[in-house]
Order: C-alpha cells, then structure tokens, then sequence
C-alpha cells in the first residue's frame, strides 16, 4: 500500500483509543470537565455499566453557544495557551482531546448555558460528525451524555469486561472524586439505583462509609502532614485492616487520581514488618503540591505523573504514613530480661510476620535463631505430637504439653486451620452439610460490594452457603455450613464480598479455597473468647488431626514451641547463661 493521510474519523478513532478505553474513562473526562468548570454539584446517570447510557450534568460556568462546535474539535481547549503553561496546570484537563475522543466514538449530545446567556444551546455529535447547534432552554451549567459508547468501534466492545466489572470501575471512580471533592454534592444513578450520594458538606469519612462499608471506614485512620511545600491528607487502613492486593490504594496529587508505583511503593514500606507477607494497606491520600514540581503531561489519559523531586517526595509520604500507623497502633513490646533474652527482644513481638513461616516449615528448615517459630520438624513433616492440654490462659492461648516441651497454642489461629481444612474436606467431596437458619439473616451491603456478590451467589452454593438477593443491595442468608452452625451469618457474609474483589476471575477452585480461608479466619473463636474445658480439648484434638497444624491458613504460626532444651538453658540448668 502507498503511504496515506488517514482520514480524519480515522485518525481521531486511533487517537481516541488511547483516552478512551472503556465507560469509565468517559466518566472520568466528563466528570473532570465538571470540576474545571467550576461545579457545585455534578450528577451522573448510567445506564448498563455505561454501555447505552453515560450522563454527566453539572452547575458550572457552562460553553457559551458560539464555542459548542470548538469544544468538541481535536486540540481544543480553554485551559492552556502556551506551552510554558504545561508546566503549571491547576486544572485537570488541558490536553483538549476528551470531547473530541468520545464524540468519535459514541453519539454525544452537550447541552449548555453560561451564566450571561439568556437561553443554552445545544450540539449532538455522531461518531464524530456535528450537527447544526440548535437554541435550546436548559439550566446554567452543562449536560453532556453519551449514547451507546464504541457503538462504530465494535471491536472495542469486545474488551469490555462484564457489567459488574465496568459498573465496579465506574463507582469506584465516583467515589474516589466525590472523596477529593468533598466540597461537591455527587450524585450517581445506574439505571434506577443511586449508588451514591454525596452532601457536599466536606465529610471525608461519610464518603468512605460508601466506598467501604460503615464498618471499615469507622477503623480507618486519619493522615495529615506537611512538609516544605507538600501537604497530604487522607486516610490509611490500621495494620489489622489489609487486603490481599494493592488495588484499594489511591493516590490523588493536586486533585488528580494518578497510579504511581512509587508513592505505592511508599507506602507499602512504611507498614515494613507490620503486615502480613502478600497483605496490603488500604490508603486514599490526598497531596498537594506547586504545580510546577510535578509535570502532569506524560500519560495521554493523564494517570500518570513525573515528580521533579521524586524522591523527596517518597521520603515525605513514607514517613508521614508511618508516624501516623505508630501514633494510632501501640507496638507491643518484650520487656527485656524476659525469658526470652536479648535475642529476640529487638523485635516487635507478635507482630513481625514477614519470615514465610509456612514455607520454612514445609522445607523442614528451622527459621534462624528465631525462639518464637516451631520447633524443627523431625519424622513425618506435618503433624505435631500428641499434646497434653492444661489450659487455657489469658482468654487467647491454650497451654500443653508434648514430649519434648511446652505448647502456647493460640486458639484463634488454631481453630482457623480447623474450620479450613474442614470445610476443604467436605468440599473436595461435594458435601457440606447445610444448616438452616430459623430466623433467616438479612444483610445490606454497599452498593458496589452488593453487585460483586450478586455476581457469585453460585460460588458461596459450593461452599455450603445460601443466599438469595432480597431488594435493592440486600441479601437474605438462609443456611449456612453446618460446621459455622451458631456463628453470626451476616458476618460471614461481609467477609465473603471482601473476596470478589479480583478483576480478573480466578479459577473457581482458587476462588472458593480464598474464600473459605476468609470465611474461616472470621468465624474461628477470637482472642479473648473463654473456651470450656471440652471445647479446649476438642480444639486441640482437631488441630492434631490437621494436615498443617502449625500454621493458620493465611500462613501465622498456630503454636509457639518452648522444648525442654531451651527452658533448662533459660533456668541455668544447661550451659552457660
Ligand atoms: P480539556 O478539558 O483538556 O480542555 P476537553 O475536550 O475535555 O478538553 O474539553 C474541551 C473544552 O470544552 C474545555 O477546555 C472547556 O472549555 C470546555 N468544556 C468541556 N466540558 C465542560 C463543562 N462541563 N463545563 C464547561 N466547559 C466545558
Ligand atoms: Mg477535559
């Protein structure tokens, strides 16, 4: 073929694909416009996950009719004259693409009016091509929506992901702009839900009640630091709260959502040795900055941004996220001149989960000079010996012994690996007994989790459960697996939601085990809970019968080992001490 000059549909398709990549990209452009314009209040409506139906309307200072058919032209924009502008931009367009990109890729009609307009005017664009700019009555403010998105691109359909997928992507977005605008009254609609509502009254944490639940965003601890020109507000998750990804960490810089690895990166190593290995924090940062130290211009989608002072920047967030975890969570602390001598006490006890306890175990290697793992393992590699109980102290921990020593069995932990490899067993044999509900349990969640778990109501089938939807985001348990039998259902309902949040679809074998994991972990008895004699010695007989006894499922040791060696050294009895 000769070389060509593409047409121009041609050409701003191509170009659109980089800005526009499924329904929420539209919502971001459009929802941006919004904000520059100046928006009090921004209200979306959506129909399937954006497919058919994508509408932003705002009170901003509206396109006065003569500029309707410049808005939408390629490199049009009324945020940016020079070049040297690029370098301080306060608003969050400025590339004058968006517009453009997405009336070449839908059928977009913008209704507007400025404030010294005495009526709006309105322009619809098909796949790019304008029609005349008809006179129309509207509010101040604009309206754009946006039919029947990739509708001339069909292959660009084809990558869309399912509903719940899109839709998630959507509110997850609002959210996120309705929590840095906390001074704009959001409202979302999808077909005939509002998924959210936001008063605009500036109350952070009431707007993260919607994105996580009420329960979670009550545990959610405040962030605000300054440093030398840099500001960050916001909210990180206690070290008890994680999840199994880095996808609930948010960054905003100068009121832009960026992914940036780096500040991700920050964060995750300011909770260094306090979570779990393969958990992460959750965070929803706000950082403001001179425009002119962080150049916004090098993602066409304007997700990504470059720092001059990279690393400046990394230490401030790092440190800030960290002294906020030390202030809100007490480090637990060995006294020193404990039984366990100077070894270990450097570490924060009980806290400091980062060795790959199960992995070391399974190799049959001793974790180094570390007192408080399990005792090297000799014989058959999983199970530990017959255990003598004595009991139970402190609420937490059950006390035995064994052949060569003492047993600290943390209960918790212990009954855990008990319900899981219960609940695995009789579901690798596609039995689990079912117990009933008298009283069915009702549960509503937020909206967003409501639609991941509507989408999986044949996974918790498979694992014992049932669940039938029971009006708009709420859900009726009627039974659950007999072994849960007397546990709250409703509990183990929200800890199930927690799981579906994987984008990709794991296989459904993977899917169920991480999710019994999860379910397990928050019905097994907790610290604190006093167990009766029989109840103690069935737990520790269970956790015998184990194929890993030693490790919870999520990979903390059920057991500390104190071997009869190491008690005569502590007393003097052995060696030199
Ligand atoms: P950009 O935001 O990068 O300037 P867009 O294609 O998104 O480019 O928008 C082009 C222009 O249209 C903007 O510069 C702005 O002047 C105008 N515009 C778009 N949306 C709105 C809106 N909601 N309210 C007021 N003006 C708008
Ligand atoms: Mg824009």
């Amino acid at each position: 073929m000769p070389i060509r000059l593409l047409s121009p549909e041609v050409a701003s398709q191509i170009a659109a694909g980089e800005v526009i990549e499924r329904p929420a990209s539209v919502v971001k452009e459009l929802v941006e416009n919004a904000l520059d314009a100046g928006a009090r209040t921004v209200t979306l409506k959506i129909a399937e996950a954006g497919r058919t139906l994508i509408e932003v309307a705002d009170d901003g200072s509206g396109i006065p009719q003569a500029e309707l058919p410049l808005a939408v032209s390629r490199h049009a924009t009324s945020k940016l004259s020079t070049a040297k502008d690029l370098f301080q931009i306060k608003t969050l367009g400025f590339r004058g693409e968006a517009l453009a990109s997405i009336g070449s890729v839908s059928q977009m009609t913008i209704t507007s009016r400025t404030t010294d307009q005495p009526a709006g005017a309105r322009l619809r664009l098909e796949g790019g091509l304008e029609a005349e700019v008809e006179a129309v009555g509207t509010p101040i403010g604009t309206v754009v929506r946006v039919e029947n998105l990739f509708y001339n691109v069909p292959a660009r359909l084809k990558f869309l992901k399912t509903d719940t997928t899109e839709r998630r992507a959507i509110d997850a977005l609002v959210t996120r702009y309705a929590l840095a605008y906390h001074q704009v009254r959001f409202k979302l609609t999808e077909g005939q839900n509002v998924t959210l509502q936001t008063t605009g009254d500036g109350d952070r944490r009431a707007i993260l009640a919607s994105l996580y639940g009420v329960e979670v965003a009550k545990q959610m601890l405040e962030v605000l630091a300054e440093d030398e020109g840099m500001r960050m507000t916001g909210f990180i998750s206690p070290t008890a709260l994680t999840r199994s990804n880095r996808r609930e960490i948010t960054f905003f810089i100068n009121g832009r959502w960026v992914h940036d690895v780096a500040l991700t990166t920050a964060l995750t190593q300011a909770y260094h040795t306090l979570l779990m290995v393969g958990r992460y924090p959750m965070a929803t940062l706000f950082l403001e900055m001179d425009p002119e130290s962080v150049d916004v211009n090098v993602h066409p989608a304007k997700a990504e941004v470059r720092f001059r002072e990279q690393e400046r920047v990394f230490s401030f967030v790092q440190r800030a996220v960290r002294r906020a975890i030390l202030a809100y969570t007490p480090v637990p602390s060995v006294p020193s001149g404990t039984l366990w001598g100077s070894e270990t006490t450097s570490r924060q006890a009980g806290l400091d989960w980062n060795i790959a306890h199960d992995e070391l175990l399974k190799i049959g290697a001793q974790p180094s000079k570390n007192l408080s793992s399990a005792p090297p393992v000799q014989g058959k590699l999983k199970n530990i010996p017959l255990l003598r109980l004595i009991g139970q102290i402190g609420a937490t921990y059950l006390v035995a012994e064994g052949p060569d020593g003492l047993y600290l069995i943390d209960q918790h932990a212990a009954h855990e690996r008990v319900l899981f490899e219960k609940l695995m067993a009789q579901h690798e044999i596609k039995n689990i007994p079912a117990q009933a509900l008298l009283t069915p349990a009702t549960v509503t969640l937020p909206p967003a989790q409501a639609n991941l778990l509507s989408g999986q109501i044949e996974t918790l089938v498979h694992l014992g459960f049932q669940v039938d939807p029971f009006g708009p985001n709420t859900f009726q348990i009627r039974a659950l697996p007999a072994i849960f039998s007397g546990s709250d259902p409703a509990a183990a309902l929200r800890v199930l939601v927690e799981d579906f949040e994987e984008d990709e679809t794991p296989l459904q074998n993977e899917l169920e085990a991480r999710i019994a994991g999860r379910v397990c972990k928050r019905l097994a008895v907790k610290a604190g809970q006093t167990l009766s004699p029989d109840e103690q010695h069935a737990l520790v007989t269970d956790l015998e019968n184990c194929d890993s006894p030693r490790t919870c499922p999520h990979g903390r040791p059920t057991m500390i080992h104190l071997s009869v060696d190491m008690l005569e050294r502590q007393f003097g009895r052995k060696g030199a001490r």
